[in-house]
């Protein structure tokens, strides 16, 4: 079995990649929306003086507009500028969305009860999701409220109980269980599922790091669990090996 901690520093954080990416994005979108506006603008002028021939030479204008179908070329031209526009309005609000990922405030909530409002919250949210043949047993110990940003932490609840899922192949148990030493808490998730080589240990919580096929894993899931519990000053660890099932630790500093 494999015992590594996760130090925040190795690894660079989900917003910080989404505001880079945003930025990046938005040098190339400029330009291409300005030329975009500026072939349309041509468009227009070429509509005008097309219309003046027509009237001063209509026989002529005639001829050439049904040898070369112009109609047709028209009203192409303008659905195609049309759905150019409305793909660059899409591309412009995602990458706005992208930007504001980094500085989105999260609100701590307090008197949180982390068994509760955490972690049954997410085993509720994703039971209709998990293997028929799968058991998930949860062992909540006692636990005093606490400060929390209670929808990040079930996202991460819900992000390993997914994955242990996929790690089983048909039937097997999820562990969940707590525990509370002095002001520090620790939740544990436990599955006998296919477990993980060293390789992928090294890179699990990497952005983008996956071993799924393409289209079922973003690789996003742990990186982001990672950010959400750095952003509580908690740690999250794993221990696992090929055959031997996967271990999840997470100790969240808690005011007591
Ligand atoms: P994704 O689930 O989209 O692949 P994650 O960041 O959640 O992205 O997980 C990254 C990888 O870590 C997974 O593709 C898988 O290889 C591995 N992994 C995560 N949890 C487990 C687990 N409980 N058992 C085995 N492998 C796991």
């Amino acid at each position: 079995q494999q015992q590594q901690l996760i130090h925040s520093e190795k690894l660079a954080s989900i917003g910080q990649l989404a505001a880079g990416v945003a930025h990046e994005i938005n040098t190339p979108l400029g330009y291409v929306s300005s030329n975009v506006e500026t072939l349309c603008d041509y468009f227009d002028d070429y509509n005008c003086a097309w219309q003046a021939i027509s009237k001063a030479a209509p026989d002529a204008a005639k001829t050439i507009s049904d040898k070369h179908d112009l109609a047709f070329i028209n009203e192409d031209i303008n659905s195609l500028c049309a759905s150019i526009a409305s793909g660059l309005k899409r591309i412009k609000s995602i990458s706005g969305d992208l930007g504001h990922f980094s500085q989105m405030e999260k609100l701590a909530v307090s008197n949180v009860d982390i068994n509760e409002d955490v972690i049954q919250l997410a085993i509720n949210m994703v039971c209709s999701e998990i293997k028929p043949d799968i058991e998930i047993n949860f062992l909540p110990g006692e636990l005093t409220k606490s400060t929390v940003m209670p929808i990040e932490l079930s996202q991460v609840l819900v992000n390993l109980l997914m994955n242990a899922n996929d790690a089983i192949s048909k039937a097997g148990t999820i562990e969940i269980n707590t525990s509370q030493q002095n002001d520090k808490i620790t939740i544990v998730v436990k599955d006998d599922g296919c477990g993980m080589s060293d390789n992928t240990i090294n890179k699990l919580f990497d952005p983008f790091f996956t071993t799924k096929e393409v289209g079922t894993g973003t690789g996003l899931g742990l990186s982001i669990s990672h950010k959400i519990i750095e952003s509580h000053n908690g740690v999250i660890s794993v221990s696992s090996g090929i055959g031997k099932g996967t271990v999840f630790t997470i100790e969240l500093p808690v005011a007591s």
